[in-house]
């Protein structure tokens, strides 16, 4: 066959929470996906009488669902004048990554979600309610795990097409569920959760089973669905002091983070079931109701990584990771340049 297909994948303009878009183009093998064209007037991304905009690849990866030579190709969105369209958030986490490149900031994603089978979570009963919470976190047993094949397929998929994903677990809902991405820099952590997320929802159409990421998916006594950020920079990576002064830096500006961490997390950060009230910002060590928990290996080795426990598990990774560089580099880069160099300081 002298052609592949590429599936070309965007992030549409639907709000409040942006949604996965994508559509198959045919092309030349041994040519490389070229720039394409869709409707915006039907992704709430352009109006009718102007309804193109352009689909610039950024990131073409083997597609595993396909297989062979063809390809998943993730997009940025684009303006005809060739300016980013205002629904492109990855193109400020893009320069938000160079401006700071010096730190090699990192990026380990958490991301939770919950399959649905019809209107209730997978493994809920027609009537009434499973079960309490206790038994399902990290479960074995079909009483207690629901949507173990979809799971594998998924972990398989993202495996087979070369994303850096580094566990899966059940979560502490049932039908609940997390896979980790990175650690990855700045867009490149978005990309693959993006493309990650695209994979989950496709094989769960091949089981029948919906994936949502909505952050409170049953109300009551049962676990949100979070997307816990770990963050590390170089200096970071290397002292303990640098860890803190992270999470001195992220309690600075706690409202404008809150605002960009996903879609309804006034539901999920209520300060019960292993979150801390968006109201409020804490950090300590080990501390799974703390805004910022320091894992307990980080406080003993004295360097490491941070855990921000408050996005939620739809907040967009481009916005996310382009706010917290600029929230704990700038800190720290404002903190170099007030400290005099050695060799400056007049003898
Ligand atoms: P939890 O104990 O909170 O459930 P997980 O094991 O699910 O933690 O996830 C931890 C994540 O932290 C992984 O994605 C891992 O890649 C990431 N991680 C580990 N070290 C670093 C680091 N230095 N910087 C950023 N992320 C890191
Ligand atoms: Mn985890
Ligand atoms: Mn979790
Ligand atoms: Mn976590």
């Amino acid at each position: 066959m002298g052609v592949y297909r590429a599936e070309y994948i965007w992030i549409d303009g639907t709000q409040p929470t942006q949604k996965l878009r994508s559509k198959t183009k045919i092309v030349p093998r041994g040519e490389n996906p070229p720039i394409w064209a869709f409707d915006g007037s039907s992704t709430q991304q352009a109006t009718g009488d102007k309804s193109d905009c352009v689909l610039e690849p950024v990131t073409v990866i083997p597609d595993p669902i396909r297989g062979g030579d063809d390809k998943l190709v993730l997009c940025e969105v684009m303006l005809v004048s060739g300016q980013p369209h205002p629904s492109n958030t990855r193109r400020a986490s893009a320069e938000m990554g160079k401006k700071y490149a010096s730190f090699d900031p990192w990026f380990g994603i958490e991301q939770e979600y919950t399959f649905f089978k019809g209107a209730r979570p997978l493994g809920f009963p027609d009537n009434g309610f499973p079960a309490p919470q206790g038994g399902y976190y990290c479960g074995v047993g079909a009483d207690e795990v629901f949507g173990r094949d979809v799971v594998e397929a998924h972990l398989d998929a993202c495996l087979k097409a070369g994303i850096k994903i580094s566990g899966i677990n059940a979560e502490v809902m049932p039908g609940q569920w997390e896979f980790q991405v990175g650690p990855l820099t700045a867009p490149e952590i978005g990309d693959q959760l993006w493309l990650a997320r695209w994979l989950l929802y496709r094989v769960g159409e091949n089981f029948g089973v919906s994936a949502t990421l909505y952050p409170k998916p049953v109300r009551g006594d049962w676990n949100g669905a979070g997307a816990h950020h770990n963050f590390s920079t170089n200096e970071m990576r290397e002292s303990y002091d640098a860890c803190v002064a992270a999470a001195e830096a992220l309690g600075t500006r706690h409202a404008l983070h809150i605002e960009n961490y996903g879609f309804g997390i006034e539901e999920r950060l209520t300060g019960l079931h292993e979150t801390c009230s968006y109201r409020e910002f804490r950090y300590g060590v080990s501390d799974r109701g703390a805004s910022i928990r320091i894992p307990w290996q980080v406080a003993k080795e004295r360097k490491g990584y941070i855990e921000d426990r408050r996005p939620n598990a739809n907040v967009d990774p481009y916005v996310s990771s382009r706010l917290i560089i600029e929230t704990v580099c700038g800190a720290a880069s404002a903190k170099r340049s007030a400290t005099p160099a050695r060799e400056a300081v007049p003898a």
